[in-house]
């Protein structure tokens, strides 16, 4: 089976991007793979993060896998702080980085602007983990959103320029991944500015609907969103984009395809639509909640599919490591 890699940062609770970006996507395709999904929280201290908070957010998002339908029939969950591989190989990347592929990332550069001063060097270095956390797992296929495609990029680069540099005889020492980017859902846009991505660092709350909120903070977030004045709603004016994400999650969210979302919503105003995407999101969040809810009350299973998952991954990632340290030419340790 081929093998799939993927994660989330534990920076905030997941938001509906998450889900149908990423998390949906893991959970559909899974059977036919042989799945590994980390809690990447090595990556959520690459902005200024809360220490109080950093280990229940991690557990949080771990039980939002199971929650979400992650099988672990199919699928090892971990958390990447756990394993030293993956900052270690992130160091030995490093030394074959050049610095400029990383000064031209977007995600950088955006989220490097939000704040301002003391940027730190992690945020920088955020695509060199991210390759690391792949490359440790020989992963074929990484189904992310569209926000990660450049980092994505950067990650087969980064591969194939390691293997070009200490492979003998084009020999690939690093397996050299594909993106799997769904569609659909691909790029939830904000509620309150519909040209923004859906973050979960997004300092307004009202800009995303969290996996675990109730529905009456959903039907309220709605309430709220950023809409238009025009008459009638339609999908893919661009001068309209709040409208064509609104009607995409109202899609996705029903179970409806465009044609019949279309039909049913081109003569509608915001008044009437509202309502009908709210109570869609109530309803297919309403089962993500509830398994959370079991989950959650048991943290001693949770706990064990944690240590089982360390395990699993452990072994693996540490066989890419000890094959990356020979080609490098590195002495074994006595
Ligand atoms: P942060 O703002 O802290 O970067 P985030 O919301 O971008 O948080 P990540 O943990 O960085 O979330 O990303 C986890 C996964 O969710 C990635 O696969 C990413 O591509 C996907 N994703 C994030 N935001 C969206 C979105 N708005 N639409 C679709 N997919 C998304
Ligand atoms: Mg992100």
């Amino acid at each position: 089976k081929q093998r799939v890699l993927s994660g989330v940062q534990p920076t905030g609770n997941l938001h509906l991007g998450n889900y149908l970006g990423a998390i949906r996507n893991w959970v559909e395709g899974q059977s036919q793979y042989d799945n590994f999904f980390c809690v990447v929280d090595l990556h959520a201290i690459t902005v200024p993060h809360n220490p109080a908070t950093l280990a229940a957010d991690t557990y949080t998002i771990a039980a939002l896998y199971l929650a979400c339908g992650i099988d672990l029939d199919h699928s090892t969950i971990f958390v990447q702080s756990h394993i030293s591989a993956h900052s270690e190989l992130t160091w030995l990347l490093n030394c074959i980085t050049p610095i400029n592929w990383l000064q031209d990332m977007i995600q950088f550069k955006e989220k490097a602007i939000k704040q301002g001063e003391n940027v730190s060097t992690g945020l920088l270095d955020y695509p060199v983990l991210m390759a690391a956390d792949i490359l440790l797992y020989d992963a074929d296929k990484v189904p992310v959103g569209e926000d990660q495609k450049q980092h994505l990029e950067l990650t087969r680069d980064l591969a194939a320029r390691f293997n070009h540099l200490f492979g003998q005889q084009e020999e690939e020492i690093l397996k050299i991944p594909e993106p799997l980017i769904r569609k659909e859902g691909a790029r939830v846009m904000s509620l309150t500015d519909g040209t923004r991505k859906m973050s979960k660092s997004d300092p307004s709350e009202l800009s995303r609907i969290n996996l675990l909120d109730p529905p009456e903070t959903i039907t309220k977030k709605i309430k709220r969103c950023k809409t238009d004045s025009v008459r009638g709603l339609e999908f893919d004016n661009s001068e309209r984009p709040e409208c064509n994400n609104l009607l995409t999650l109202y899609g996705i969210l029903s179970g409806k395809t465009k044609d019949q979302v279309t039909t049913e919503c081109q003569d509608m105003g915001w008044g009437q639509f509202k309502p009908l995407l709210a109570e869609a999101t109530v309803e297919a969040l309403k089962p993500i909640q509830e398994k959370y809810k079991a989950v959650m009350s048991d943290r001693a299973y949770l706990e064990s599919v944690l240590k089982d998952g360390r395990e699993k991954a452990e072994a693996v990632a540490n066989a890419t490591l000890a094959r990356v340290k020979t080609a490098l030419g590195y002495s074994t340790p006595l």
